[in-house]
């Protein structure tokens, strides 16, 4: 099991398999000028399923989720989605993704094995998308969400993040979108886990604004907490029910008690919590010949020395140095 010292037993895996990406969202990247990783550090495919499987045959890991940068434009992602389903117990298998090019892939993915898919999507006007994630490729963002739908990845669930002055307004459109397109939306607080370190706590727009934004539009009922387990998102019901709303208050109202995430980065790192300061690496063992022994060996360590909390609200917190697009979100 991965267990750490305060109770807490990780079964998710989020697994990042590129820190590339075609758009430029402004809460994650600089418009220019972020050093990819060098390829020869990227795990290989038979890396990545190699310890994915050790997570899951001989660490409990129950669900996998492909995350990035842009998981997308990893081009053997539906031959490790494949390989991961054929994992025992098969794990669920997920995907986080700015859903380009979702429309000429999703069929594949979800022959493959892939059974859910979260589409990140912060506003619906092209011209404030343009702005936030420097990219004009809003109609590509909505195909591919349409697309997923089509494919049977229901519920499919949107991502959103709201910034001021930028898509601050623009939650209760969002949410008449997805209730209308049967999406599942939860919004996200801003994290400081930009690679321009531009995150500033007086500027980010708080769950308890979101919410306030939502009631001007909806009635929300809060959900029974006994639902939420270890999901990061406090879920209301919309209207009547029965389709939801989440927000996930990662900074405002932390969920760190009941984590049950391990990441694994695409150079072969494991992470015990986004925020952590340190990594322990698995790449190096691995290619150096290491049996799944030693690797289950050194994920258990990795992840016992998990600290209680992300301390975001500390006075001496410090941002990680990998940025969100490099650990996985
Ligand atoms: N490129 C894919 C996407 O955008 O969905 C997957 C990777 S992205 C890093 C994963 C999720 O993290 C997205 O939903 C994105 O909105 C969210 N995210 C990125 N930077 C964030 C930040 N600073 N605070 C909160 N959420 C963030
Ligand atoms: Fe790319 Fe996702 Fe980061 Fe946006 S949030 S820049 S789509 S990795």
């Amino acid at each position: 099991m991965l267990a750490d010292s305060f109770g807490r037993v990780a079964t998710d895996l989020r697994v990042s398999l590129t820190d590339r990406c075609n758009l430029r969202c402004a809460y994650c990247m600089p418009p220019e000028g972020l050093d990819w990783l060098p390829s020869p550090e990227i795990l290989t495919d038979d890396e990545v399923i190699r310890l994915v499987r050790v997570g899951v045959e001989r660490l409990g890991i129950r669900e996998v989720r492909f995350t990035g940068g842009e998981p997308l434009l990893r081009r053997g992602l539906a031959e490790i989605v494949r390989r991961t389903a054929e994992l025992r117990p098969r794990p669920e298998i997920s995907l986080t993704t700015n859903g380009i090019g979702l429309t000429r892939t999703v069929a594949t993915l979800r022959e493959a094995g892939l059974d859910r898919v979260n589409v990140s999507l912060d506003t619906l006007r092209p011209e404030v998308f343009r702005k936030l994630a420097r990219r004009d490729r809003l109609p590509d963002v909505l195909d591919g969400l349409a697309a997923a739908a089509a494919a049977g990845l229901t519920p499919v669930k949107v991502n959103a993040v709201l910034m001021r002055g930028l898509n601050d307004d623009e939650a209760v459109p969002l949410l008449r979108f997805c209730l209308d397109n049967g999406y599942e939306l939860r919004f996200i607080e801003q994290m400081p886990l930009d690679a321009q370190h531009g995150w500033k706590r007086a500027e980010m727009v708080t769950a308890e604004e979101i919410l306030a934004a939502l009631r001007a539009g909806f009635t929300l009922t809060p959900d029974d907490p006994r639902q939420r387990g270890s999901a990061p998102a406090e879920a209301f019901i919309v209207g009547g029910g029965p389709a939801r709303v989440g927000v996930i208050a990662s900074v405002t109202r932390p969920f760190c008690g009941s984590c049950d995430r391990v990441r694994l980065t695409a150079d072969g790192q494991v992470r015990n919590c986004l925020f952590a300061r340190t990594e322990s690496d698995l790449r190096e063992p691995l290619r150096a010949g290491a049996d799944d022994d030693d690797l289950a060996k050194r994920w258990v360590a990795a992840v016992a020395g998990k600290l209680p909390g992300h301390g975001i609200n500390d006075p001496s917190f410090l941002q990680p140095d990998r940025p969100m697009s490099a650990i996985g979100g």
